[in-house]
């Protein structure tokens, strides 16, 4: 029995049982994978329509030298022709155009023509795509995630260009955006490496950990400067693990639902050693976290606090110093309300290297899922994002400036001042009528929105259980929420 099978031959009913043998194996691909040197060379393109130039603007960005064969041309591909970045012959596909091609690509609709095309093409030896018929292919163009000078591509061999399209999504969530220019870094320093290290598996070896190393997060999150110098410094050393302290991830993990977190906040996640957490973070969130993360509770409860600020700053700035990652992950986003910007006080006092990521904050999570729009034309040109905490029973803000017309005020930590905020508004003159909503665990499954008036909210709110954390919402963008209103919480209902 032989096993050397061609590809042809595994069409044939007689030998399918060799093949079927390579199948498992993972012998067969549909296609080779390569990437393609295009830069000045003709491409062909048949047919001038919306599929010709996707195709067109890609052969493009790969510095190919574009025709267009086509009566008619897409608005967008006549810009590129008077911007002499594509030659246009202006009539039908004749066997003579594809002369000199170094790729052709049929995106006509009139299936003669594309046969043509690929017969000629295939005749001639050159690579040919037709735009969805893939019997008449001689290469496909694959789904790609560009981080130029990385490109990922994924195909389905044109069974389900679907699927590719749909993988390539979550791909592309993966991959942070800077990749490329994480690339092109290494790019600049392999002389040096090679110089330093004559020995290609140490040389490997050494990439290898800088690329897992702290090199990555700080291209990631835009600190080229300190990349460049870290990388430098381990080339001097000679050796690419250099020991030093830790990093602090100040992250927002955003209000509540877990789909609100940013790609970086999931990515940094992911890495961090030690995760230290705050009461609004919900478990969800925290599930996201790498599995054999240390995770430190440092929630506060209203006036019991679990640790002292002071006390959360120390704590970070140890375990960094230990030389871990540490993720400090606060509800909505760490500069408002959150007490961010003096934790990382601490840190840039020790000279211990942070980064900030921003979260969905309360006010905007809590308006989107509860239909009110925090500014609207009609309703609201501004909006203002207050304290509500009470100290010694007062509210201490410029309350002239909260009662102005035509403004959303939002209000963080109001529930136990909710009698006075209302009072003080209606006192510096703002309607008793005006609408105000309390959005209780808003965005999540337990989310509750109670609407009301200025005069009538505080008695409302006596009557139920509300549960925290609640936000409030103050102006007459809160009268849209019964026409807005989208989100369907799962949770307890009413
Ligand atoms: N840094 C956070 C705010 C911290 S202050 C942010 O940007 O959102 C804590 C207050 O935020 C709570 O008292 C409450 O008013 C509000 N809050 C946070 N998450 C909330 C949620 N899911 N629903 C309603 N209010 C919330």
């Amino acid at each position: 029995m032989s096993y050397f099978v061609t590809h042809d031959d595994y069409r044939r009913p007689d030998l399918r049982y060799n093949c079927v043998i390579f199948e498992i194996q993972g012998c067969f691909m549909d296609f080779f994978p390569v990437f393609m040197n295009i830069r000045q060379q003709r491409c062909l393109v048949v047919g001038g329509g919306e599929v010709a130039l996707r195709k067109i603007e890609l052969l493009l960005k790969a510095g190919g030298d574009v025709l267009v064969v086509s009566p008619d041309l897409h608005p967008d591909l006549e810009k590129h022709v008077s911007e002499k970045s594509i030659k246009h012959h202006a009539r039908i596909f004749e066997a003579g155009d594809i002369q000199g091609s170094k790729l052709i690509i049929s995106a006509t609709n009139d299936s003669t023509i594309n046969k043509n095309v690929s017969e000629l093409a295939n005749q001639a030896g050159i690579p040919v795509n037709v735009v969805d018929a893939p019997d008449l292919c001689s290469f496909i163009v694959p789904s790609i995630i560009d981080r130029s000078p990385v490109v990922v591509a994924v195909s389905s061999g044109g069974r389900s260009p679907v699927l590719a399209r749909l993988l390539r999504a979550k791909l592309e969530t993966m991959i942070p955006a800077s990749y490329g220019r994480l690339a092109n870094l290494l790019d600049e320093y392999r002389d040096k490496v090679k110089a330093a290290f004559s020995n290609t598996l140490q040389r490997r070896r050494f990439w290898e950990i800088i690329i897992q190393g702290p090199v990555t997060e700080l291209m990631f999150s835009g600190r080229e400067n300190q990349a460049k110098e870290v990388l430098e410094k381990a080339i001097d050393k000679g050796e690419a693990a250099i020991e030093g302290p830790g990093e602090v991830y100040l992250v927002g993990a955003g209000p509540g639902d877990p789909d609100l977190l940013t790609f970086r906040a999931l990515r940094l996640l992911q890495q961090a050693d030690v995760v230290v957490y705050d009461r609004l973070v919900s478990a969800p969130i925290l599930e996201l976290a790498r599995r054999d993360a240390e995770k430190i509770y440092v929630g506060k409860k209203n006036r019991e606090h679990t640790l002292p600020q002071e006390g959360i700053n120390q704590l970070l700035l140890k375990l960094a110093k230990e030389g871990k990652r540490v993720l400090r992950l606060k509800g909505g986003d760490p500069f408002i309300f959150g007490r961010g910007g003096e934790e990382i006080e601490t840190l840039l006092e020790d000279g211990i290297s942070f980064q900030v990521v921003p979260g969905v904050t309360a006010a905007a999570g809590c308006a989107s899922y509860s239909g009110i729009p925090l500014t609207h034309r009609d309703h609201a040109q501004s909006v203002v994002f207050a304290t509500g905490h009470l100290k010694d029973n007062t509210i201490n803000l410029n309350w002239p400036a909260l009662a102005q017309p035509n403004q959303t005020v939002v209000f963080y930590m109001g529930l136990t001042g909710l009698s006075v905020i209302c009072q003080k508004l209606i006192e510096h003159g703002m309607p008793e009528d005006t609408a105000i909503a309390l959005v209780e665990q808003g965005t999540t499954v337990n989310q509750k929105v109670y609407t009301a008036t200025l005069s009538t909210l505080p008695e409302r709110v006596k009557e139920i259980d509300v549960k925290p954390p609640t936000l409030i919402i103050v102006g007459s963008v809160v009268t849209l929420h019964e026409k807005l209103s989208w989100f369907e919480p799962t949770g307890s209902q009413e």
